[in-house]
């Protein structure tokens, strides 16, 4: 079923360092975030004045780089542009090497209700392979500042299947990570994305091993009160990140900052994606929206069936959806990869561990 919710996203593309892995939209800064990049996003929200919004995600990057000042100045940018009366899930993401305790404090005293953590491992050769700055120690301490403020819904995410790893160290990792306590967990099998150090180096994963371990890793965390409700994505009951929920529901949501998209329902836009030029066109009243699409027809089932079945509920399926796909679903329900219910389908367990080449098909 769609959701008629409206989410709103902040993306700060910065970085102290580059993650060798990572081809998300960021950039290394060691001086924090531009206080030009904090200032030209008002002028990016004001196009959306007095929109109702119900769930809030400031992510990145890094947005624990911000500085406690540049926090409040977001949250008053928020609360001054939006309708803010429906909103109940405020979510920050956050690094461990940029924790501190008046970063967290400002985060609280702005609404921030649910904290995301990059972990990606408890293992310290892991973390400098993979080109993290902290330690599983350093993540120990954060985690302790970030729950000790008061936050009671915190999310921790791990990276498996790096060159090496075996099932039973991955074990470890996340044996380590749950004992954190933990709200919400999201694990991410590697993936070598082109451009990326990794993909220079020629770096190879073993997919068959990811697949054990993604196995494994369900059951592990359902024996420990999770529930999976997305392909990446556990939660213990009533933890489930409802901005997410929102893109997966094919619900609306306003982006802003560079690289952020938005979405209507019937058209989604980007905006530039380099920080730098985002802050330049902005700033000088041109336009910094880079591609803007209309979604409607085929395109939006698409969509919808793409990210309704990465959740663990499935998606109903309309007419025209079955007139146009129920010649994939026969067949993928014959191999056992999906399963239908009435007019509700979804993966299966084994779906899941192939989710990328069933979504594929409805491209
Ligand atoms: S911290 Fe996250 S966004 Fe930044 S470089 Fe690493 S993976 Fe990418």
């Amino acid at each position: 079923m769609p959701s008629f919710m409206t989410g709103l996203y902040i993306h700060i593309p910065f970085c102290r360092k580059k993650c060798v892995y990572c081809d998300f939209s960021s950039v290394p800064s060691v001086t924090g975030v531009p206080q030009s990049y904090v200032d030209v996003l008002a002028a990016d929200m004001r196009r959306y004045r007095g929109e109702a919004i119900e769930t809030v995600y400031i992510g990145g990057g890094t947005p624990s780089l911000l500085t406690s000042g540049q926090i409040r100045a977001i949250g008053a940018l928020i609360s001054d542009t939006f309708d803010t009366t429906a909103v109940t899930e405020m979510t920050c993401e956050v690094n461990p090497e940029s924790v501190t305790l008046e970063t967290i404090a400002a985060l609280r005293d702005i609404g921030v209700n649910r904290i995301s953590m990059g972990l990606q491992s408890t293992d310290d050769a892991a973390l400098r392979w993979l080109g993290r700055i902290h330690t599983a120690h350093e993540f120990e301490i954060a985690f302790r500042t970030v729950r000790n403020a008061g936050c009671d819904n915190i999310g921790i995410d791990l990276i498996y299947g790096l060159p090496g790893q075996t099932v039973d160290s991955w074990r470890s990792v996340l044996e380590k990570a749950i004992a954190f306590h933990p709200e919400h967990m999201s694990l991410y099998a590697l993936t070598i994305e082109p451009g990326t150090p990794l993909a220079e180096r020629k770096i190879i994963v073993d997919q068959d091993m990811q697949a054990d371990m993604y196995e494994w890793a369900g059951k592990f965390l359902a024996a420990n009160g999770f529930v999976q409700y997305e392909i990446s994505n556990w939660a213990k009951p009533g933890y489930e990140s409802r901005h997410n929920l929102i893109y997966w529901r094919g619900g609306r949501y306003i982006g802003i900052g560079a690289a952020a998209a938005s979405c209507d329902g019937r058209r989604r836009w980007v905006n530039e994606r380099d920080g730098a030029q985002y802050t330049r066109l902005v700033q000088t009243d041109n336009n910094f929206v880079v591609d803007d699409e209309c979604i409607e027809g085929p395109i939006r089932d698409a969509e919808h069936l793409m990210l309704g079945l990465r959740l663990t509920a499935g998606i109903l399926v309309t007419d025209d959806i079955r007139m146009r796909h129920g010649g994939a679903f026969d067949q993928f329900i014959t191999q056992g990869l999906m399963e239908m219910s009435g007019n509700n389908v979804r993966l299966t367990p084994r779906g899941m561990l192939v989710s990328n080449q069933v979504l594929r098909e409805f491209v």
